[in-house]
């Protein structure tokens, strides 16, 4: 743990602004400190833990299942008295208390900022599980039948109870109807006959319980039982708080902004405190703000630097805040906003063609964009990468823009000199194919899924190779143009593309038409 940074922070601070500035349009000297008040703060932390147990309870029918690290309770109420009794057991002493400190021992900072966090203590998952009876069917498992009121048949439909049915054979006549003088072979002259439906018992099986007289409780799924299921992990919730007394308020500020947690990550030196000793009892503090009682686990120490730094930027001057081992810059002023305006005016009269490129590309963060744009990374968090402070996101975005607008107006006659050539190679092909006999020929002699799928793969592939014709034109031209920058093989097409392939598809379909008319 060091106490000083090898550099001070106002070193760190201006040699970054002054590399900024580089090649930006002011001079890197031209930045220069006024007044430095750097030092390295304490910020005292605890962490309070308040025991906690994750409780998970889930529900499901039949009995409990068995299985490692279960337990099972006679009921309802004996699982709530466990719960309970594994509760108030864990909160005795202080073994909890040293288990969830070495929970956090592994944590980022030893716990430092954990706040609302819970820390689980490892091997102390526990499921236990009680069952009731099932409060619908009240154990019984099948619900009486709705549909045959638990009688497991209802009335015949057919003969609506009666048993009996007018006899299908004769129609009811009594005689056998293709010889009229002798009697029905069916029913004997009676006209009746016995239900076919019911076999003459008069009653059907129910069709909702097939005469089960009850269905199954849908609530146990018909083991008449519920379990309850509950997964207990015994933990805490942290709790934390940081006392600085006499913090500066631009580095109370860059805490707010970075989030306190996040001074874990390389921005402080932070050292756990011995432990408290047994004699001394822990103390059990009320955080009357969270209206919450905890008992102190941990404590820590974090040493950061932080610098006000009074910076004059070419005579114009600004505060800025340095803020941690990192050297983050806070409020640093937009200065390249201004220093770049020469070359910013230059670029906007090249995307009306009233320069030439080149007299914008001598700022450098105009040149980057260019390189960024020609890579195909043009948007505006790669140049912010570059440019984390000192330019405005409004600047970076005009840049940016420009420079494609720029570069647009550098490749459009090329791009419509190809996209042209395109289009007439494309009629050539499409004409000299399905106009000529060699289409009909093909027609006569392939079936006709074949046929259509080469009427769809022409034009898709005659499309396809006039874009790559196209990309490879702006990517040649461009790299003609930028010999010493890397170029990326996907190069954007603009508008001309889109029009082009539009153009392309109503030329086939046209020909296309044309060639079924004859
Ligand atoms: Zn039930
Ligand atoms: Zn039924
Ligand atoms: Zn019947
Ligand atoms: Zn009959």
């Amino acid at each position: 743990m060091s106490d000083a940074p090898a550099v001070s922070l106002a070193d760190q601070a201006l040699s970054r602004l002054r590399k900024l500035a580089d090649g930006n349009g002011i001079v890197p000297e031209k930045i220069t400190l006024t007044k430095v008040e750097e030092d390295i703060y304490t910020i005292e932390g605890t962490l309070g833990l308040v025991p906690k147990n994750d409780v998970q309870k889930t529900r499901y029918p039949g009995g409990a299942r068995g299985g490692k690290n279960r337990k099972i309770l006679p009921d309802m109420a004996a699982l709530q008295t466990e719960i309970q009794h594994i509760h108030e057991e864990m909160q005795k002493g202080d073994k909890w208390i040293q288990d969830c400190i070495k929970e956090l021992k592994t944590a980022p900072g030893e716990g430092w900022g954990l706040e609302g966090a819970h820390v689980t203590i490892a091997d102390t998952s526990v499921i236990l599980a009680a069952s009731e009876t099932c409060q619908a069917c009240h154990g019984v498992r099948l619900l009486t039948c709705a549909q045959c009121n638990g009688q497991g048949s209802n009335i015949c439909t057919h003969c609506g109870g009666a048993k009996i049915e007018t006899c299908p054979m004769c129609n009811g006549s009594g005689h056998n109807p293709s010889q009229p003088d002798q009697l029905c072979a069916g029913c004997g002259g009676s006209r009746t006959a016995p239900c076919r439906f019911c076999h003459g018992s008069g009653q059907l099986v129910c069709p909702t319980c097939h005469g089960r007289k009850g269905v199954p409780c849908s609530v146990c799924k018909g083991t008449g039982q519920i379990t309850e299921e509950v997964a207990l992990t015994c933990g805490a919730e942290t709790h934390f708080k940081i006392s600085g007394q006499n913090l500066p308020s631009g580095l109370r500020r860059g805490l707010d902004r970075l989030g306190i947690a996040n001074l874990v990550k390389g921005y402080a030196d932070i050292e756990t405190l011995p432990p408290q000793t047994e004699e001394e009892p822990r103390e059990n503090v009320h955080d009357h703000a969270r209206n919450k009682n905890f008992v102190v686990a941990l404590s820590y120490r974090a040493k950061l630097p932080y610098a006000d730094l009074r910076i004059s930027f070419n005579g114009y001057k600004a505060t800025i805040n340095a803020f941690g081992k990192r050297c983050a810059l806070l409020g640093v002023p937009s200065f390249l906003d201004d220093a770049l305006e020469h070359w910013r005016v230059k670029l906007k009269q090249a995307t009306r063609g009233e320069v030439v490129l080149d007299a914008a590309l001598e700022g450098r963060a105009i040149h980057e964009a260019l390189e960024l744009e020609l890579i195909g990374k043009g948007q505006i968090k790669e140049l912010r990468k570059k440019y984390p402070v000192g330019m405005s996101q409004d600047v970076a975005k005009e840049i940016l823009l420009n420079i494609r607008l720029a570069l647009n107006r550098f490749t459009l006659r090329v791009r419509s000199l190809v996209a042209v050539i395109c289009g007439v190679l494309a009629t050539i092909i499409f004409s000299g194919i399905v106009l000529t006999p060699l289409h009909a020929d093909l027609i006569g002699r392939s079936s006709k899924i074949t046929t259509t799928l080469f009427d769809i793969l022409l034009p898709v592939a005659v499309i396809t190779a006039s874009w790559f014709a196209l990309s490879a034109a702006v990517r040649f031209t461009l790299q003609r143009r930028f010999r010493n920058l890397t170029i990326s093989l996907n190069q954007k097409t603009g508008k001309t593309g889109y029009v082009m392939v539009i153009a392309i598809t109503v030329l086939y379909f046209i020909i296309y038409v044309m060639a079924h008319l004859r």
